[in-house]
């Protein structure tokens, strides 16, 4: 991929937005476990940055995706996961359906306030007895005249306490497994709808993660993303999107990582001599680098085949594989490395080592990754 001088003034635009509005704030909003998604949102909708790819027409930047990857990179530079998440959330997980499949109006009502930040947005997929298997979803929708009614519970919902509106996937026919499925704009304001509870978790303290509960809630037909029973297909669509930008975060985060605890080897002496003077360690680091490396430039790939309008199902899929598997390694030797300190809850390595955790887990586990390659691949028999 090449990056030209628009795309590096454009990293240093973005670097300097969160210098100014994400960097002074992380701690506290860590500390508190949420962050003030309007407030946020408001600035960086003002930066043009939530609408990178979509349309002018609704407030959209009308970029191509090379400027996203470099988003990407840059918002996991940010000293957390929880705000990454939660942005790219807004992004490249709630609104890519509704901008690639709504109609007009409902964009104008509900993509376009997204992109200028007024309007706080989630993805509501998984439930309590569904989640790496989302044809088990039960949460249904009942067609009564111009109306959907709704019931079920939405679990883990990023953004799920501060959101005006969901992409929720939904039953709407009895057929089971893949079909039957509709994507709908649910506004939180809905008669019926409760955010059950705030769940407390390991990471991403400043990323709330909410339970909702829908009983007889109304919204209109109206509100269906797409066609009735396309949501499964629309959301697995959709999570192209989030896996691809999960590993473009992963890449800003690990880098950052190990620049950082290279910094920290370099000043710390142990046994009379830096601990960056030892030869393990050194070539502990440097093999992450260059694993690092494989995935930037995989990322890329995948990032350009992308661009050309291919099915990036493949690389997506193996690009979030690895950054979730690659975040592990990076975590866990920069925190042995930092020895006691990296312990302590105070240090920036603790912080990462609990949020990166998620990324094997979240937006589909390591082994479900591994289950759409070997489907791919023909290996094994399950089909
Ligand atoms: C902090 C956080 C934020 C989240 N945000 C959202 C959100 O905004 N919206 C949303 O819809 N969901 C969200 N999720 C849910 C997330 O996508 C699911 O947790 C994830 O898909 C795994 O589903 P599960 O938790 O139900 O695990 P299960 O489906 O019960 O799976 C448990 C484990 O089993 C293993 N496994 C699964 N399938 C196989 C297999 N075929 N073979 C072998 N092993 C397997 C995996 O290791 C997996 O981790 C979030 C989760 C977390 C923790």
């Amino acid at each position: 991929m090449e990056f030209t001088e628009d795309h590096h003034r454009f990293r240093q635009a973005v670097r300097g937005t969160i210098q100014r509005e994400v960097d002074p704030y992380v701690d506290a909003w860590e500390e508190a476990g949420i962050f003030p998604a309007h407030q946020l949102f408001g600035a960086l909708g003002d930066a043009g940055l939530l609408g990178l790819e979509y349309d002018p027409a609704f407030g959209g930047q009308g970029a191509d995706h090379s400027y996203k990857v470099v988003l990407g990179e840059e918002l996991g530079r940010i000293d957390c996961g929880g705000v990454p998440m939660a942005i790219s959330v807004q992004t490249d997980m709630a609104t890519p359906s509704l901008h690639r499949f709504g109609t007009p109006e409902l964009k104008e009502r509900y993509l376009a306030p997204a992109i200028r930040g007024e309007m706080v947005c989630s993805i509501a997929v998984t439930e309590p007895d569904a989640g790496s298997d989302v044809a088990g979803i039960r949460t249904r929708a009942v067609r009564d005249g111009d109306e959907w009614v709704i019931n079920g519970t939405k679990l883990y919902i990023t953004n799920g306490t501060q959101a005006d509106w969901l992409c929720l996937l939904v039953r709407t026919s009895d057929e089971g497994g893949y079909n039957g499925m509709s994507q709908i704009v649910f506004p939180t304001e809905t008669s019926g709808f409760t955010v059950s509870r705030k769940l407390a978790k390991l990471g991403n303290w400043s990323s709330d993660t909410a339970e909702l509960s829908f009983v007889d809630a109304r919204v209109p037909v109206g509100n269906t993303i797409g066609e009735v029973g396309r949501g499964f297909h629309q959301q697995m669509a959709q999570f192209q999107n989030e896996r691809m930008i999960a590993a473009y975060l992963s890449i800003g985060s690990m880098s950052r990582a190990l620049e950082r605890t290279r910094d920290y080897l370099r000043q710390r002496q142990v046994f009379g001599r830096p601990l960056l003077d030892n030869q393990h360690v050194q070539f502990t680091l440097a093999e992450l680098a260059a694993e690092l490396d494989l995935l930037r430039h995989y990322n890329y790939a995948c990032a350009e085949a992308y661009l050309r309008g291919e099915d990036t199902t493949r690389f997506a899929t193996v690009a979030k594989l690895k950054a979730g598997r690659l975040a592990r390694q990076v975590a866990d030797a920069c925190l042995q490395f930092h020895g006691g300190v990296g312990y302590m809850d105070e240090a920036w390595i603790s912080r990462y080592y609990r949020d990166s955790r998620l990324l094997s887990i979240g937006g589909g586990a390591d082994e479900v990754m591994l289950r759409v390659l070997a489907r791919m691949d023909g290996y094994g028999s399950d089909g």
